[in-house]
C-alpha cells in the first residue's frame, strides 16, 4: 500500500493539484517532491519556471505546458491519459494551481469523469497574507484580482463596500498606485495590509491606513508582488 496516500482508488490514475514556492524554493514539503517524481508527467503553467524547481530538487519527470490559452484544448489529453493508468500532477507558475490560475476546469473535468483529485498542499499568498495582517481571520472574502479596467475595478469595489469579513485581493505592481486611490474613493481611508515579495529575498509588509501606504509607494515606486488585506467594515 502506498503510505503517502492510501485512498482506494476510483480512476486508474489520479490528478495531483500542488502548490508550489511562491518565491522561496525551500518552501516544498517532503510529500511534494515525492509526488513530483513519482508521477508520469507534470502539467505546468510555465515549463520553463517549473524547470528551475525540478532541478533544484533533482526530479526528471516530463513536462507539459498547461496554461489559461490551452487549458481547454489540453484538459482532453490529460484526462485521457490518466484514465489510461498514469498519475498526473497540476502545477501553476506560484502557489496554488486554480487560484487565480489555471486548473479549474481540469478539476472539473476530472470531476465529471470519476477521477481521483488529490490536494498537496504548498504555499498560497493569499493564505500568508491573511494570516499575517491582524485582521480579522474568522472569516474573510477573497476577491482576487480586481480587473483591468477602472469601470471593472470600481464595480467590485462598490460590491465589498458593506463587506464586513476581511478582504483580500491579488494586484499587478503597475496597477497598485491606481487600486489604492480607488480603494481609498471607494471604501474609505481604512486599514489595509500591503504583503509584498512574500517568502522572497524583499519581502515587506506595510500596514497602515489606504492614504499612508499611497504615501508610501509615491515615494518609492512599488515593485514585485502584492497581496492586499483590507480591513472589513465594522
Ligand atoms: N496561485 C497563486 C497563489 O496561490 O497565491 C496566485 C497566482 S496569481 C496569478 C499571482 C498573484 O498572486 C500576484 O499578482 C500577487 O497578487 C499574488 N502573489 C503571488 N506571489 C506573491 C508573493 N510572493 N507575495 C505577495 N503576493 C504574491
Amino acid at each position: 500500500m502506498n503510505k503517502i496516500n492510501d485512498f482506494s482508488r476510483k480512476s486508474p490514475g489520479r490528478l495531483y493539484i500542488v502548490g508550489t514556492p511562491i518565491g522561496n524554493l525551500e518552501d516544498v514539503s517532503f510529500r511534494t517532491i515525492h509526488i513530483l517524481k513519482k508521477v508520469g508527467l507534470i502539467a505546468a503553467e510555465d515549463t520553463r519556471h517549473t524547470r528551475k524547481l525540478l532541478s533544484h530538487y533533482d526530479i526528471h519527470t516530463p513536462l507539459t505546458s498547461f496554461f489559461e490559452h490551452n487549458e481547454e484544448k489540453k484538459t482532453p489529453y490529460l484526462i485521457d491519459k490518466i484514465k489510461k493508468g498514469n498519475d498526473v500532477a497540476l502545477v501553476s507558475k506560484a502557489g496554488m494551481p486554480c487560484i487565480s490560475d489555471p486548473g479549474y476546469y481540469l478539476v472539473k473535468k476530472a470531476v465529471e469523469n470519476n477521477i481521483e483529485v488529490v490536494p498537496i498542499p504548498g504555499p498560497c499568498a493569499l493564505i500568508l497574507a491573511v494570516a499575517i495582517s491582524g485582521f480579522s481571520t474568522r472569516s474573510f472574502v477573497f476577491e482576487g484580482f480586481l480587473g483591468r479596467t477602472k469601470n471593472q475595478r470600481i464595480k467590485k469595489l462598490k460590491e465589498l463596500l458593506k463587506e464586513k469579513r476581511t478582504i483580500v485581493i491579488y494586484e499587478a505592481p503597475h496597477r497598485i498606485e491606481k487600486v489604492l486611490s480607488e480603494i481609498r474613493k471607494v471604501l474609505g481611508d481604512r486599514q489595509i495590509v500591503v504583503a509584498r515579495e512574500l517568502t522572497k529575498k524583499f519581502e515587506e509588509i506595510i500596514r497602515g491606513r489606504v492614504s499612508e501606504v499611497e504615501k508610501i509607494f509615491s515615494q518609492k515606486k512599488p515593485q514585485g508582488e502584492f497581496t492586499l488585506v483590507i480591513e472589513g467594515t465594522k
